[in-house]
């Protein structure tokens, strides 16, 4: 078996606050193959942003102990020091945020930020890291490249500066992309375009990309494998087919009854998830789900609040809840059709 691009194992992030320890992140384990999107789902405060950062190798070293392995391409990312950490940053992988505008300084011209990335990672001239600039924003579709290079942030519209922090993560060409609800603060027509855009690079440089989204709509768009998490673990995964038209988890089919239907009735009501994420500082015992899930009193002897139900994967596919695949079939049809009537 080929040994993945990507691969996360049992990864655990916590830090020190003064109320005590918040368990961001425990115990995930994902692999990611090249040319390949997985969409990371849940809720803010699952721990798909920390999860991403710690890839990054950009969390505060002094508050955060964190065990597992991070490997890409077979190098463990915990055990790399921050020299080659920051090599590897904007060269091998690399990461666009849902705010353009904080991750883009404003006293220096679009151009000059691109090339300076370039020029950092590549040692190219200036006029190299120019050309590169107006190539990579002709590539993210900036009209009139040659001269809106010597733009500054705020004379881009925010579509445009997002296409612009895009060609900037993309100028020396990574071989992983997080991005981390790159379209949340944009109009859906910008939104589908960047995700156009995405996946073209994507084909064009065969980049792994990591998308991270609270809106399973956006997953259905881009990714080919999901990974659902809540409070910190992956309670779900599979294709996206799997995970988006056969839901394994209570939790996944909750996400799906807040969104409008992909394919149904346009005026079925949609049915918020009641309660709110949990506390990381102190989750709920046993299912972390439990105390909003309405399907926990089918299970027995009070399983739900006492004992952490496993996340079995088999071939890529998996969900961790103590209801058995029967007992799904039938609650889970039952749920559906309480929908659209
Ligand atoms: Fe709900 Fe219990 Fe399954 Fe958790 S384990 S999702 S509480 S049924």
């Amino acid at each position: 078996m080929s040994t993945p691009f990507l691969s996360v194992r049992d990864l655990r992030v916590h830090f020190s606050t003064e109320d005590g320890t918040v368990k961001a992140v425990d115990g995930l384990s994902f692999d990611l193959e090249k040319g390949k999107t997985l969409g990371i789902v849940g809720e803010s405060g699952s721990g798909k942003s920390v999860t991403n950062l710690t890839i990054l190798g950009l969390h505060d070293p002094a508050r955060t102990s964190i065990e597992g392995e991070i490997l890409l391409d077979g190098k463990d990312l915990l055990t790399t020091g921050e020299r080659e950490l920051e090599r590897l940053r904007g060269n091998t992988m690399s990461m666009i945020f849902q705010d353009a505008l904080a991750s883009l300084s404003p006293y220096h011209t679009v151009g000059a930020q691109i090339g300076e990335t370039y020029r950092k990672h590549t040692g190219a001239s200036k006029k190299e890291a120019r050309e590169r600039a107006i190539e990579m924003l002709r590539r993210v579709g900036i009209p009139q490249p040659e001269t809106r290079v010597d733009d500054y942030p705020h004379q881009f519209s925010g579509g445009m500066r997002q296409r612009a922090m895009i060609a900037m993560a993309l100028v020396c060409d990574p071989e992983l992309l997080i991005a981390d609800e790159p379209t949340t603060a944009l109009d859906v027509t910008v939104q589908a375009q960047i995700m156009d855009l995405l996946k073209d690079l994507q084909q064009e440089f065969g980049t792994a990309i990591i998308f991270i989204t609270h809106d399973l709509g956006v997953i259905a768009d881009i990714a080919d494998d999901v990974l659902v998490m809540y409070g910190g673990r992956c309670v779900e995964r599979g294709t996206k087919a799997e995970v988006l038209r056969d839901p394994q988890h209570p939790y996944t089919l909750g996400l799906l009854g807040s969104m409008p239907s992909l394919d149904g009735p346009v005026d079925v009501p949609l049915s918020p998830i009641p309660g709110s994420p949990p506390s990381l500082l102190n989750p709920p015992s046993g299912c972390r789900f439990h105390p909003r899930c309405s399907f926990a009193e089918q299970v027995e002897d009070g399983l739900c609040s006492s004992r952490r139900p496993t996340l079995e994967i088999v071939d890529g596919r998996g969900a961790a809840c103590h209801l058995t695949a029967e007992r799904k079939r039938e609650l889970f049809a039952d749920y559906a059709s309480a929908r659209t009537h």
